[in-house]
């Protein structure tokens, strides 16, 4: 096998590599030649200086190299500069309580507004994927848990009704969650399930939509970890990761936080945004 043409790899990079923002479509204002060369300054040395000599196994290695490299910008950033700028990320986490001196933090990576919110909307009820990059980069901006790792929790997607998901075909927080999952390495659990069949959370008062939850969720088996790490897509009020929280909380677990401080679950809650109560 003869060396890479001179343009090989920039063209075989262009054509998988899609480096423009997911947002506006432009082209990263940083030149693909730079970006690659600061990138990889060791590796694209090589290609240049590499004599027609070299093995096969090098530039094997070259390549893997390289796309071990793609795959790693791709998942630092998804938007440019500009885009990823212009977008609040982060708001401050809100709290509600889930039992008498227990509340649970709420932490969204942005704001339920534009743009992410026209992508919400197209994503869960017009499936368009296309809007996925978008909500993935948005999930990424949300700071791991402290200390949380495979082996110590478990994210627990909020659960969708049966009836919801034949309705709409495809359940849009257990693929956000999945990719969540993913990215922190921490395994998801599908321990709890939604046992109402009430109408939607939408256009609800805030005390509707509490009476509208209570005991909407059920535990089928116990968790296999005492931190919990709630996730779902839009939070507003709360008062759906506030009710799948309490479903933690039995009045003997309240008990034993309040005694001892031991054998309860350390619940925390993340969403994709949050959204305006107004
Ligand atoms: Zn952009």
């Amino acid at each position: 096998m003869r060396g890479l043409a001179p343009y090989q790899t920039g063209l075989w990079l262009a054509e998988y590599m899609d480096m423009r923002c997911q947002l506006c479509r432009i082209y990263r204002s940083t030149p693909q030649s730079q970006l690659l060369r600061h990138q990889a300054p060791s590796s694209l040395h090589n290609i240049v200086d590499a004599p027609p000599t070299r093995t096969a196994l090098k530039k094997h290695s070259f390549l893997t190299n390289i796309v071990h490299q793609a795959n790693s910008h791709l998942s630092s950033g998804l938007l440019c500069a500009h885009c990823h700028n212009d977008i609040t990320w982060l708001p401050r986490p809100f709290e509600v309580d889930i039992a008498p001196s227990i509340s649970l933090s709420i932490q969204a990576s942005t704001y339920y507004e534009y743009p992410i919110r026209q992508s919400i909307r197209a994503f869960k009820h017009q499936e368009d994927m296309t809007k996925l990059p978008l909500l993935l980069h948005a999930i990424r901006q949300l700071p791991r848990p402290h200390g949380c790792h495979r082996n110590n929790s478990v994210i627990v997607a909020m659960p969708t009704t049966s009836q919801r998901l034949v309705k709409r075909g495809f359940d849009p927080v257990s693929i956000l969650s999945a990719q969540l999952s993913k990215y922190w390495q921490i395994p998801l659990w599908q321990g709890i399930k939604r046992i109402d069949d009430t109408v939607s959370q939408q256009g609800l008062s805030r005390a509707e939509r509490l009476s509208n939850l209570d005991n909407a969720f059920a535990l089928i088996e116990k968790p296999p970890t005492k931190r919990l790490l709630l996730f779902d897509d839009v939070s507003t009020t709360g008062a759906s990761l506030q009710a799948l929280a309490r479903a933690f909380i039995s009045p003997t677990a309240i008990k034993s936080v309040t005694d001892s401080g031991h054998n309860s679950y350390q619940i925390s809650a993340y969403v994709l945004a949050h959204g305006s109560k107004s």
